[in-house]
């Protein structure tokens, strides 16, 4: 049985910045759903690195892409072109129905890279005044770490000492479209918001939420901008979570699982008319598309195509929704759950989300809280039904 590599986990980020509180477990191997610490024990791993491991760790295709690229060119910089970009950004653009991709890398490119795309467009297309462009996002967001994106977090932790702050954002509750409605000026460029919150404890919003967001945005001349970078990619048993309303948005911003797990890929995916609006020399990166980058970005892009990930995340979301349920009024207070992605809030008689991820990385499974009492289940979508319950079995007892 798993028990935790305490000892070594915990004197060996000595020279690390503590600006994360890890759990005591240092991993050395993984494969699929499991990883392997440095004394030979093993996890199953329920979080999947926030999303980015949907596809499970090492999965053999990846590998061989990032393998086979490996052996011919790695970085040339978009100072040149290489052959691997446009075949990428071809296939990414079908996937998502759309003309263009800008590349990045993280997550918080991206979103920096939408919020500048809004603002251009708001300037050269819908003739906002300079300087006066506004962006619409929701409470309780978490889109990135960099200094413009923690300006608008209504997270005190991510946001305080931390200014002065980038202007330009209007905060709305999350889940009401109306409030975007009454928001919205003759200077507001774009709304910015995940489809479904995941860093605020996987926060699933009303039904035609988002349907009624496209309208507004419609009706209004105003850019729909979904933060798909921790939902997208298979994990709500859609391509998108934006399909689960049958919704299309101006710009996809995508990031984590689309770099397979092996390196930092993300990415704007946007038609003509808005990504266009970005001309040579305003934006860009020098690791942003990079031949290794794209050649894994692409074999992502066709994993997804197959449908096989998404089909999975659907019915290992059902099985593990029914095999929470009996936890309710047992340890747990509410469960949220989209896809194989769910946000389970423990009754803090039992201890709060930190200790009983503490307590379950004893039994050999890997979580990690969010916001005090909520634990995060997002495993990679190759985990099995039967993992799953042992899984839950484990949680039983750590709540019994
Ligand atoms: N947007 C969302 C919805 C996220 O969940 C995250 C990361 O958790 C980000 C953006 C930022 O991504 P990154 O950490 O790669 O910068």
């Amino acid at each position: 049985s798993a028990t935790q590599g305490g000892g070594a986990a915990n004197r060996a980020e000595a020279h690390v910045a503590h600006n994360y509180h890890p759990l005591p477990v240092m991993i050395a191997r993984a494969e699929g759903a499991w990883v392997t610490d440095v004394e030979g024990k093993r996890y199953l791993d329920l979080l999947a690195a926030y999303s980015a491991v949907n596809f499970g760790h090492r999965h053999p295709a990846l590998v061989a892409a990032a393998t086979e690229q490996l052996g011919r060119v790695t970085l040339v910089s978009r100072a040149f072109q290489s052959d691997r970009l446009e075949p990428f950004a071809a296939a990414l653009a079908d996937l998502a129905g759309k003309d263009l991709v800008l590349p990045m890398n993280t997550g918080a490119e991206a979103v920096e890279t939408g919020i500048k795309v809004a603002r251009a467009w708001g300037y050269r297309v819908k003739g906002i005044a300079q300087g006066k462009a506004r962006i619409i996002v929701a409470a309780g967001n978490f889109h990135g770490r960099t200094t413009t994106i923690v300006s608008f977090s209504d997270d005190e932790q991510a946001r305080d000492d931390f200014g002065p702050y980038t202007p330009g954002f209007d905060v709305v509750p999350y889940g009401d479209a109306e409030a975007i409605a009454a928001a919205i000026t003759d200077d507001t460029a774009a709304v910015l918001v995940e489809p479904i919150q995941g860093e605020a404890g996987v926060v699933i919003p009303p039904e035609g939420y988002l349907r009624r967001i496209r309208e507004i945005c419609d009706e209004k001349n105003v850019l729909f901008i979904a933060d798909e970078i921790q939902a997208g990619l298979g994990r709500v048993g859609e391509t998108f979570a934006c399909d689960r309303e049958g919704v299309v948005p101006d710009l996809y911003l995508l990031g984590k699982a689309l770099g397979g797990g092996i390196l930092p890929v993300s990415a704007v995916v946007g038609n003509t008319d808005v990504l266009g609006v970005i001309r040579p020399g305003e934006h860009g990166s020098t690791f942003g598309g990079n031949p290794l980058a794209a050649a894994v970005g692409l074999r992502v892009v066709e994993m997804m195509q197959t449908g096989e990930f998404q089909e999975r995340a659907r019915a290992l979301g059902a099985h593990l929704d029914a095999a929470l349920q009996p936890l309710l009024g047992n340890g747990v207070a509410a469960v949220r759950i989209a896809g194989l992605w769910a946000g389970v809030d423990i009754d803090p008689a039992k201890g709060t989300g930190r200790q009983i991820a503490q307590k379950l990385l004893d039994r050999g499974v890997l979580v990690k809280d969010t916001h005090g009492q909520t634990i995060r289940i997002a495993p990679p979508l190759v985990i099995r039904a039967t993992e799953l319950d042992w899984a839950v079995e484990q949680l039983k007892l750590v709540l019994a």
